[in-house]
């Protein structure tokens, strides 16, 4: 696809890996200069920074979504190094079984807990952070990495699901509040997609299932998620602000 990101600053949250990942691959080989953040596994963050190339100042910095002030620290220094940051995708989450039928009730508060501080409070904080620098410099483009479980449930991961049925709705306020600030806000909302969150679930005896609820009989690759999040952040696709697309190859249909 014809993407250009040349002398845009993006921001990637968890793109060390899987999504994120393609995604940073994709915004670089277009021209952009690429900030990638990682929890903790520092050498895949090192091995995707180093797939970046060197043709723009890409840099890698952990960061737990989880952790507010760490948002803050963050982007001071970001903007500190890079004066603007032109496009922010909120993509690291986490997503954790607790099936009420097996957990304690402590172990049940854990999970909720902190799901939502990294799958919903986290991507809210790094919104604001993203949305006051953004109105400085009078125009942004924010993309929210959702997921089909909003819509169609999650039994053995409520907390996700509800996590990310939060973020739609959470994205869809922020897009009605900064669009007068020249400020796009979009969503794509993944089934699954081969990446080490979902290997457990796909390489086990509910794999074959997973793949057959999509007509295509497969789950998405990380790169078709990244074109969609690419199409969010490009110029000229403004008006689809508050959008949410479906990447699911037709697994769950809604209208
Ligand atoms: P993944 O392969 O598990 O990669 C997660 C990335 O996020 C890693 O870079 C990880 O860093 C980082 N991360 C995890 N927790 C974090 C935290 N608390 N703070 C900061 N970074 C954190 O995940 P993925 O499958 O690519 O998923 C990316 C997004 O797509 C998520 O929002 C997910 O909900 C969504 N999604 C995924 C699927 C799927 O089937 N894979 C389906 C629908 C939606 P480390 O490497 O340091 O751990």
């Amino acid at each position: 696809m014809n993407f250009n990101f040349s002398g845009k600053k993006v921001l990637i949250t968890g793109g060390s890996r899987g999504i994120g990942k393609a995604c940073a691959l994709l915004f670089a080989e277009h021209g952009a200069t690429v900030i990638i953040t990682y929890r903790s596994n520092i050498d895949e963050a090192t091995r995707t920074l180093s797939e970046l190339g060197d043709r723009n100042d890409h840099r890698a910095f952990q960061l737990d979504v989880a952790d507010a002030d760490a948002i803050e620290e963050l982007f001071a220094e970001l903007t500190s190094i890079y004066c603007r940051i032109d496009i922010v995708v909120n993509n690291a989450a986490i997503f954790t079984e607790h099936k009420i039928a097996e957990v304690d009730y402590r172990e049940w508060q854990t999970r909720w807990n902190d799901t939502i501080a990294a799958n919903l409070t986290g991507a809210a904080n790094v919104c604001y952070m993203a949305g006051r620098h953004m109105i400085k410099k009078r125009g942004g483009k924010i993309v929210n990495v959702s997921s089909r479980g909003a819509f169609r449930g999650e039994p053995n991961h409520p907390a996700y699901g509800a996590s990310k049925a939060g973020l739609n709705a959470m994205s869809q306020s922020m897009a009605q509040y900064l669009a007068p600030y020249n400020i796009t806000v979009g969503v794509v909302a993944p089934g699954f997609v081969e990446t080490d969150m979902a290997a457990d679930v796909l390489g086990g005896p509910a794999g074959d299932g997973i793949r057959a609820q999509s007509p295509l009989n497969r789950v998405a690759q990380p790169d078709e998620v990244a074109r969609a999040v690419a199409i969010f952040a490009s110029e000229g696709t403004e008006y689809m602000t508050g959008g949410i697309i479906d990447i699911n190859g037709a697994s769950y249909l809604r209208s």
